[in-house]
């Protein structure tokens, strides 16, 4: 039997992290000049895993709703948009060094004491704002400065005129971005939850002022079932709702969904009340009303906004570590990450016995067969068993044998990756087959 993932361990962390190099998800940025800190690239692997997370999150928030559509603002925009947003002003993070081993760290997340030196005298507080300013064209000067956006939400604010009057939405309605984001952390760290930058899967959610309390219930709701429904333990999991001093300056009422990293529960996505403040700051900014017109009543009025704004990356690591067990399959430790299959990069392995052409013949007519349908992965290379426990640790959730006999019976040998069971099955019913395995109950 798998033994369960403790989520809190550092060990855990150090072999998802010692995995992710291994197999291909993760390397550190530009390792051969030393590396370039707080920078991650995906691998062949990474990369597949990435994509499923966004597509999971994209198949959710847009693609089974009929009131919230997507758009794909720009990354790079002009101080006009975040002077009205408050990131120029407000966007800080408090700045301190320590006076005895002179490491900077925000303030506000190390009790006092220097995580580096363990020193307790550190300089006043400085704001240091976090985004990234640049200039944009040949000249450098005010009229060329240009921002990298710290999130996506603003290019969802900024075009809610665009997309009302084009998509004959009405509020209860949502619009949907997936993107880079760039911050300019003080202390980047754990891996990849903490990066200068990274990913967001954001979703604002505009409605009557009067419905906002009920639609931010209905969005905790939602989203908390999504980390859970791909595979996250409910223990895992919780809601931590930010008291009211502690409030962004926009928000009316923040909950967050809490994942348990090693280091303690900290933040996978903040689900936010924003009011009418987004609306209402570019309506004042920029002389165009964002409002709404409801022809019904006869009433215009600024929507309220509902924000679930959660990160790609943070959410692919607490997959991962989620995913992460060991167990003994024929008296071997084996590793085996049980991602859902929709997060797996792979989903099947077709695997021809031996390198026989006779069976490689057969393997890519399977392989071709599936391709359309799945991510598959192809190999030829050492012994079956090795084979599989090369597919278990990187989650593939089924291996597709294809050996002498299915010459004869046109029939494969399917092993299911948690419960390494195998079932064979006509070629022809394979397709069927797979669509039911990964069906959930
Ligand atoms: P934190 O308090 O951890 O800095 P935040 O509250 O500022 O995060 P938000 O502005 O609410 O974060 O961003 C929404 C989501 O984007 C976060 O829940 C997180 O998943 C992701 N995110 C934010 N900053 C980073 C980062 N530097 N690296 C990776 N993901 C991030």
């Amino acid at each position: 039997m798998s033994s369960s993932p403790d989520t809190t361990t550092s060990d855990l962390l150090d072999k998802v992290i010692n995995l992710c190099k291994r197999r291909g998800f993760i390397f550190p940025s530009a390792e051969i000049y030393g590396g370039f800190r707080s920078a991650y690239d995906y691998g062949p692997l990474g990369v597949l895993m990435l994509r499923n997370v966004k597509n999971a999150w994209w198949h959710s928030m847009v693609q089974m709703r009929e009131d919230v559509v997507g758009i794909d603002a720009a990354i790079l925009g002009p101080p006009a948009v975040w002077a009205a947003s408050g990131h120029l002003e407000t966007f800080t993070d408090p700045l301190v060094d320590c006076k005895k081993c002179h490491e900077r760290w925000r303030e506000d997340k190390i009790d006092g004491k220097c995580p580096n030196c363990g020193g307790t005298d550190f300089t006043e507080p400085r704001a240091f704002n976090l985004m990234f300013k640049t200039a944009a064209g040949p000249v450098e000067g005010e009229g060329s400065t240009a921002y990298l956006r710290p999130e996506t939400a603003q290019g969802m604010f900024v075009n809610f005129a665009n997309v009302l009057s084009t998509s004959r939405k009405k509020p209860p309605f949502g619009i949907a971005q997936i993107g880079k984001s760039f911050r300019n952390e003080i202390t980047p760290q754990n891996f990849v939850f903490r990066t200068r930058e990274f990913e967001q899967m954001e979703m604002e959610y505009f409605v009557p002022p009067a419905d906002a309390v009920q639609w931010h219930e209905h969005w905790i709701e939602e989203r908390f079932n999504w980390y859970l429904a791909l595979g996250i333990p409910e223990e895992s999991l919780r809601r931590y709702v930010h008291a009211p001093e502690d409030l962004s300056h926009y928000s009316k009422g923040t909950t967050d969904i809490e994942f348990k990293f090693p280091w303690g529960f900290d933040e996978l996505e903040g689900i936010a009340n924003r009011g009418d403040y987004d609306l209402g700051a570019h309506t004042k900014a920029s002389g165009e009303k964002l409002e709404y017109f409801d022809q019904a009543t006869n009433e215009r009025y600024t929507p309220y906004v509902i924000e679930p704004a959660a990160g790609v990356t943070r959410a692919m690591m607490a997959f991962l570590l989620s995913a992460y067990h060991e167990d003994e399959v024929e008296g071997e430790t084996r590793t085996v990450l049980q991602l859902d299959w929709r997060l797996a990069p792979y989903q099947i392995a077709v695997l021809p016995l031996s390198k026989k052409p006779e069976l490689e013949g057969v393997a890519k007519e399977v392989l071709s067969k599936l391709q359309p349908h799945f991510m598959c992965d192809f190999d030829v290379t050492q012994s079956i068993g090795r084979r599989y426990r090369r597919q278990d640790e990187v989650g593939t959730p089924l291996c597709i044998t294809v050996d002498f006999d299915t010459l004869e019976d046109r029939a494969v040998t399917v092993r299911d990756r948690d419960t390494t069971v195998q079932t064979r099955v006509k070629i022809d019913d394979l397709l069927h087959h797979i669509w039911e395995a990964m069906t959930p109950a």
